[in-house]
């Protein structure tokens, strides 16, 4: 039991004061407790008494009385770590030490006066740490539908009920004009600073997809300042020291930074300086230089208002003017992508807290529907390379090399000929997305088609002189412009509500938009449409898990292929999967026979088939295991049916491009031990050491545990008798090796045991077997 404060016994477990969480059970409490959350609020809790217990409030000020003359002040009672004024009224000040010593000291002094006020000093108050619930609390979530729901269930079609998203949500008039009026006085300000400098909205706020309480996103283009400083200083050396064309640089902030030569960090810090001391209502201003793109974040007190500055993201200016022309191009967009965002932040599969974070962003999002939208049939948005070839030849236009040229005017593009309503395109979006191969894919918007994945294999470890390739992840989704950046790369493999917790959000809304309930308004005011489509997923659990299939799943991950196989499958192309699949094939031999000391018998079905040509398996995986349609994705032969189309009748079956498959390849194993048994004992024995090396990481001290204990241990009652049946999945679901075990004899009862140990330990070793061929053939 923890012996943590923070923690309480209830009658259902036990309750987290500190991250208001219920755990059910002790292993789950000690997972807890070791666990990000937990620990991160305690350092900050910490760290936040620390601060407290090291400072004093001061009030009292009045206007004139600075920062610096303040720091200066308090120093001699002890080293000022930071003073926090109130900006606004600049009535009252917070003084940091580094030692609790000098807040002592500092108190004990009876009065404090300063430029002839007299300043009143008191202890900090002491405020209990609570943790504020987020915006995408479960709880809230709910409360926010329940709102939403009677609504929804009134209107007459799911049409409706979509295009009421849009207005329930979107940005209002005045909000956008508030919004404009912050640009406006944020543009004055910087451009006093900053000579002919512009500040420009992007991102959700003039994106034409913006919701109430989205972020300002703001790109501070300093390029006219660099220019006109560095005119400044040509002037300034041919004149002589002190003087300037127009006397505007040597006032300016600019005399204390070389733009051309500073960091952007660097930059960033003078933004902030600048945000904090000269925008009223600015507070919390911090610069993040860790993100991809380094920003100054604040926030707007009047205005409930997030803002993110950059200064070098010109691309995401011209990738909002991008998303601005489709929704012009397009009315149907606009009401799917707010959808689309509200089903998946229900869902909470989008929308990092603070923009970081391991879930999709809105803008992968956003980019997702226009790409269904591009495969649909008829397409209803063009690809980028279409839009490119629409432009005229003014509007050519390149960023850091990538070109972004596209029409300026929707006008430009003709119409799609696509005449789907909004319930059946909604209702598309997840049958596409349901049956897409993630792993096997790379989405181009730019192509508008699913590129195999292994056109990228090889790039992001690639010589330096290649040019970098986007980072691989469990779904792959190029920028538009930046076409060697994934906008989902942030993904991880292991996340529940990664692309996995997508895509099987996707299969469930999928099999839901299937039913009456969908489409039809429910006589007895039951909730129907998107009233029941939209439901938050409940108490923040992860999806539940797919029913139990007797199978083990081999993914494909090409980020832990070793390089030489990554090379082979990117030179096969499209034919990459059986490819993969035999190696898989021939690492699970591997692992059953030489690792795991089972005995192969010959299989009816004769041995995994060899490298080489096998058109037979190729139609096997073409069809999938389970034959059902297939959707857009890489390494079908034939050109698969857009999703607006994708979903067949239910009932019929599309037709297959072969219609006899070879048999699976299959083994029948015996084992006379159970190796499952006790392993880690056995190799934390035979590694001599703690038991460093995790399982599954090592064939050779693998195989060691196996014999060890088929040595040592008893042979089980009777030998354990299984078949192995391995069948490729991929083209209409994620690349992967799907393998079926099913007992022959298990007159010792041990076949559950060995299934669930091989469930963790064979794709681990499956992986490491590869690996350890180093792709050979
Ligand atoms: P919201 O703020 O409502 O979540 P948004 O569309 O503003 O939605 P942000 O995540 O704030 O999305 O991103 C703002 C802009 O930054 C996007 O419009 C895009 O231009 C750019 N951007 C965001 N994420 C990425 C990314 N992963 N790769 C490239 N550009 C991105
Ligand atoms: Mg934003």
């Amino acid at each position: 039991m923890s012996s943590d404060s923070d923690i309480q016994t209830t009658p259902r477990g036990f309750h987290c004061t500190l991250c208001k969480v219920n755990l059910p059970n002790e292993p789950s409490l000690d997972q807890h407790l070791k666990g990000r959350k937990h620990q991160t609020l305690k350092t900050v809790r910490a760290t936040r008494k620390t601060q407290e217990e090291h400072s004093v409030f001061v009030s009292g000020i009045k206007p004139e009385i600075s920062q610096t003359d303040l720091t200066e002040y308090f120093q001699k009672f002890g080293n000022v770590s930071d003073v926090i004024m109130d900006k606004d009224k600049g009535l009252y000040a917070i003084v940091q030490f580094n030692e609790t010593e000098s807040v002592h000291t500092t108190l004990s002094c009876l009065e404090h006066q300063m430029k002839g006020l007299r300043l009143r000093v008191k202890p900090r108050e002491k405020k209990e740490f609570k943790l504020i619930p987020k915006k995408n609390d479960p709880h809230n979530l709910q409360q926010a539908f329940d709102r939403l729901k009677p609504e929804l269930c009134q209107l007459a079609s799911v049409g409706a009920q979509v295009q009421h998203i849009v207005e329930r949500f979107q940005l209002g008039e005045n909000e956008k004009k508030a919004r404009g009026l912050l640009v406006q006085l944020l543009q004055e300000v910087f451009v006093e600073f900053f000579p002919d400098s512009q500040i420009l909205p992007f991102g959700s706020s003039v994106n034409t997809f913006g919701v109430h309480s989205c972020d300002l996103d703001l790109f501070l283009d300093l390029e006219n300042t660099r220019m006109f400083q560095a005119h400044a200083k040509t002037t300034t050396e041919q004149a002589g020291e002190g003087t300037s064309d127009d006397g505007r640089s040597e006032d300016s902030i600019l005399s204390d930074i070389d733009l051309s030569t500073a960091s952007p960090a660097e930059v960033l810090e003078l933004v902030a300086t600048i945000l904090k001391r000269c925008v009223p209502s600015v507070h919390k201003v911090h610069v993040v230089s860790t993100a991809r793109l380094p920003v100054v974040k604040f926030h707007h007190k009047e205005l409930n208002l997030q803002g993110d500055i950059t200064i070098n993201n010109r691309l995401g200016v011209r990738n909002t003017r991008f998303l601005q022309l489709c929704s012009g191009i397009e009315d149907r967009l606009r009401p799917l992508v707010y959808t689309i965002r509200y089903w998946a932040k229900q869902k909470q599969l989008a929308g990092n807290p603070s923009g970081a974070g391991p879930l999709l962003n809105n803008y992968a999002l956003t980019l997702l529907v226009i790409f269904y939208l591009q495969r649909c049939q008829p397409p209803v948005l063009p690809t980028v390379d279409q839009l490119r070839d629409m432009a005229c030849e003014e509007e050519a236009c390149v960023i850091e090399g990538w070109n972004c040229t596209f029409p300026s005017q929707p006008i430009a593009v003709p119409p799609s000929t696509n005449t789907q309503d909004l319930c059946s395109l909604l209702a598309g979006f997840f049958s596409f997305y349901a049956n897409f191969d993630f792993a096997g894919s790379v989405v181009s918007l730019r192509e508008g088609r699913a590129l195999p994945v292994v056109q990228f294999l090889g790039r992001d470890k690639a010589p330096e002189e290649a040019p970098a390739g986007p980072k691989l992840g469990p779904l792959n989704l190029l920028d538009p412009f930046e076409l060697s950046h994934n906008v989902a790369g942030n993904l991880s493999e292991r996340g529940q509500r990664g692309q996995r917790g997508f895509q099987r959000e996707c299969q469930e809304a999928h099999k839901y938009c299937r039913s009456l309930q969908y489409q039809r308004k429910s006589a007895k005011g039951k909730p129907w449409g998107l009233a029941r489509l939209l439901a938050p997923r409940g108490g923040g659990q992860p999806p539940p898990p797919r029913p139990e299939q007797p199978a083990i799943s081999i993914p494909f991950r090409p980020a832990a292929l070793p390089e030489a196989l990554r090379r082979e499958l990117r030179s096969a192309g499209d034919g990459f999967r059986p490819l993969w699949f035999r190696r898989v094939c021939g690492a699970v031999e591997g692992v059953l026979g030489s690792v795991l000391g089972c005995r192969l018998l010959a299989s009816p079905d004769g041995p995994p088939p060899e490298d080489g040509e096998d058109p037979e398996m190729e139609a096997e995986m073409e069809a999938g295991p389970d034959s059902s349609p297939p959707a857009v994705a890489a390494g079908t032969k034939r050109p698969p049916p857009p999703s607006g189309e994708a979903s067949p009748p239910p009932g019929k079956r599309p037709r297959v491009a072969k219609e006899k498959p070879a048999p699976p390849p299959s083994w029948s194993c015996v084992q006379t031990h159970a190796v499952w048994a006790g392993r880690r004992k056995v190799r934390r024995e035979l590694a001599k050491g703690p038991d460093s090396r995790p399982e599954g990481s090592c064939t050779e001290l693998e195989a060691q545990v196996s014999a060890h204990i088929a040595h040592s241990q008893p042979e089980l009652k009777e030998p354990l008798e299984f078949r192995v049946q391995a069948q490729m999945a991929g083209g209409t679901e994620s690349t992967k090796a799907v393998l079926t075990l099913e007992p022959a004899n298990d007159g010792a009862g041990v076949f559950q045991d060995f299934f669930h140990f091989l469930e963790a330990f064979l794709p681990k070793m499956v992986e490491t077997m590869l690996e350890k061929e180093g792709g050979g053939t």
